[in-house]
């Protein structure tokens, strides 16, 4: 892991960078609280271990300038310091630190409390993996796609790429439910996403977006493109022989919508986009389903 250690003082500041590094991590230095702060706009650190007596931003106004910003990961911060009263540990926790721990520091028990911070870590990122993938087909799920989307049309717009989207919808899906029972719609759904998952671009990412719809992130790619690499998912899903068990075997059709970023006003909005992918997709089932259609405005 990479570790952003904050301490005005050289000494200190190489001593807890040659521990950190003795743990198997690699140690940033920052000079003070303002150096770390201007650095964690450009890059977020999982864990910081930081000082209290600094000049210009102090450690406390660190910490509680980072739980006030509230990002989307956690930030683990050890304090580290020479305040050793019982109130100024009780004042550092209370500002938002996880730990708290007074210098002169013995090395191992640092390495310690680094281990604990990775264990807590390690389960934060294993919850956030678990909010972001549909619970049936191990997807990501619409609240990933929606960061996902909102990340390519950051890169979109900087790079003046285009960005395209394909909603892909099952036609007549409720009638598998209706025949079989849900549970067999289930396993309809998951075979599904494995066909969309194998057959996508490298570069696109594919989620369920809700029911039977999946949605296709395509970064970096035009309207004609998009159009060709949809065909290709809808000849596919068509040609798929869908086993669910020894004796069913089922054939679904699918509708697509496409969209591209050219075909929009910029700014260009997830909201436009969506509303976009889906008017496309209400095209292709007017037109008679198992099709692929371009929205138009
Ligand atoms: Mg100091």
């Amino acid at each position: 892991m990479k570790i952003l250690t904050v301490d005005d003082s050289d000494v200190q500041l190489r001593i807890v960078k040659a521990v950190v590094k003795s743990a198997g991590h690699e140690a940033v230095g920052a000079t003070d609280g303002q150096v770390a702060w201007d650095m964690l706009q450009k890059e977020h650190y999982r864990l910081i271990i930081t000082d209290w007596m600094m000049p210009v931003l102090n450690g406390l106004e660190l910490i509680q300038r980072i739980r006030a910003a509230n990002w989307a990961s956690y930030t683990y911060i050890i304090l580290l310091t020479s305040q050793d009263t019982k109130s100024q540990v009780i004042a550092g926790l209370n500002a938002g630190a996880d730990d708290y721990l007074t210098k002169p520091f013995d090395p191992a028990e640092l390495v310690a409390r680094l281990g604990i911070a990775q264990r807590i870590l390690d389960l934060e990122a294993r919850l956030a993996d678990m909010a972001r993938q549909d619970l049936l087909t191990g997807l990501a799920n619409r609240r990933a796609l929606y960061e996902t989307l909102q990340a390519a049309l950051s890169q979109a717009t900087r790079e003046q790429s285009p960005l395209s989207l394909v909603l892909v919808d099952l036609d007549h899906f409720k009638l598998v439910n209706d025949q079989y029972g849900h549970p067999v719609g289930d396993q309809v759904l998951q075979r599904v996403a494995e066909t969309l998952s194998k057959n996508k671009r490298g570069y696109d990412t594919v989620g369920r977006w809700g029911g039977e719809e999946f949605l296709v992130i395509l970064p970096n790619t035009d309207l004609d493109q998009a159009m060709i690499a949809a065909e290709r998912l809808r000849a596919t899903l068509a040609a798929a022989q869908l086993v669910v068990t020894d004796k069913i075997s089922i054939t679904l059709n699918a509708s697509l919508g496409v969209t591209s970023t050219q075909h929009t006003p910029s700014p260009f909005t997830i909201e436009t986009l969506l509303k976009q992918t889906d008017a496309a997709l209400y095209q292709a089932k007017g037109n008679g389903r198992n099709c692929v259609r371009a929205f138009t405005a």
